[in-house]
């Protein structure tokens, strides 16, 4: 067995919340007697909290799914596990429970702010030893400041939303599927199935807020960072906990929508541009917002960010507060497929 600073060293060099857990759990395996270890997700469905497995050791792997977890035919009433669930409900640092002879688990909640969304789940045939769980703990705790350390510098600090090099980082490794090394886990992507008999893939979309410099101009900085949090604020309750917002640039955000139909993506970014326009912003009044979208199923990511962008600029020109598709602004003529050169001037 390597010594545990050693796999401290491996797993503290992973720059990506996956590997990283991937790397802890195979860390926390070789520990002796494991039985079994697993990352758990925690999330709400209907109101209620539940879990369900993310990564875990199948035929000597670790295999992870990526799916939506309110989707997954795993999931659980978090309430099935009395001993987790007063541990969450109380904030606790971690949980242990005996449910049947030879069955001992530890469970280690993953907290990020007060919140937890991920736990740790080891599982051994006989009671945890003081010392034993002295180690895990230990592992577990450099572990759980690292997760907060990467979170940190992923984020962007006046919103909290995700920065543009996380958006750049995600958005590569989901349109170029070959880009994990083989050291990675399996990654189980999500069906691209139809929904209702309509095609459902991802969409890409860029929000900029209109006459935004205006704010600034009449209320001053403070008050249109104050209007930045609150659109932000916005967009992290407009959409599902799958899909994912990005602060790509001083008043411009992204938002990846997952799996989902066109329909659907009309629906949903049509709903984030009424709330913001009824919304009241204190001292300022009202804000409104223009997107431009597209499907992220073709394309380089420059082209699909660049075609989104079209889109947007469409809808300033045409009268803003509104949300624009590209592939109809295509079909109608009103746009022209542009070379991909003149994309790449864009950025
Ligand atoms: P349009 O409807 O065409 O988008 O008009 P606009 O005024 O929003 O567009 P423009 O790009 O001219 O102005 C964007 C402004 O956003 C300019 C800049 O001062 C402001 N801005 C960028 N980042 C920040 C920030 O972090 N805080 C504040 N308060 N303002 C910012
Ligand atoms: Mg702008
Ligand atoms: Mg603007």
């Amino acid at each position: 067995m390597k010594p545990i600073l050693q796999h401290l060293v491996e797993m503290t060099g992973h720059r990506d919340h996956l590997r990283l857990e991937v790397s802890v759990l195979s860390t926390l395996q070789k520990l002796s007697s494991i039985k079994e270890v697993r990352a758990l997700e925690l999330f709400t469905d209907g109101g209620e909290p539940h879990i369900r497995p993310r990564t875990w050791v199948q035929d000597g792997q670790l295999v992870s799914t990526d799916s939506e977890a309110a989707a997954d035919p795993r999931k659980e009433p978090l309430e099935r596990y009395p001993e987790l669930f007063e541990c969450v409900t109380k904030q606790g640092d971690s949980a242990l429970a005996n449910p049947r002879p030879g069955r001992y688990t530890l469970w280690l909640p993953v907290w990020m702010h007060e919140k937890v969304s991920t736990c740790l789940e080891i599982t051994q045939s006989r009671q945890f030893s003081a010392h034993k769980l002295e180690v895990l703990k230990g592992v577990f705790l450099v572990y759980q400041n690292y997760q907060n350390l990467l979170d940190y510098s992923e984020r962007d600090a006046l919103t909290g939303l995700f920065n543009r090099k996380t958006f750049d980082e995600q958005f590569a490794r989901t349109t170029t599927p070959g880009l994990s090394s083989s050291k990675s886990p399996e990654l189980v992507a999500p069906e691209q199935a139809s929904i209702e008999g309509e095609h459902a893939q991802n969409w890409l979309a860029v929000v900029d807020i209109d006459h935004f410099k205006q704010v600034n101009d009449r209320f001053g900085h403070l008050y249109g960072d104050e209007v930045l949090i609150l659109i932000a604020n916005i967009l992290r309750t407009s959409f599902r906990s799958h899909d994912r917002v990005f602060r790509f640039g001083g008043e411009e955000f992204v938002v990846l929508l997952r799996n989902t139909t066109l329909t659907m993506a009309h629906k949903v970014f049509n709903r984030f541009r009424e709330t913001v326009q009824e919304h009241h912003f204190p001292q300022v009044g009202n804000v409104t917002v223009s997107l431009g979208f597209v499907g992220t199923s073709r394309g380089s990511p420059v082209e699909i960010l660049g075609q989104a962008d079209q889109a947007l600029y469409y809808a300033k020109e045409h009268g803003r507060n509104q949300v624009r598709f590209y592939e109809d602004l295509i079909a109608s003529g009103e746009l022209a497929t542009k070379v991909a050169n003149d994309d790449v001037e864009l950025f």
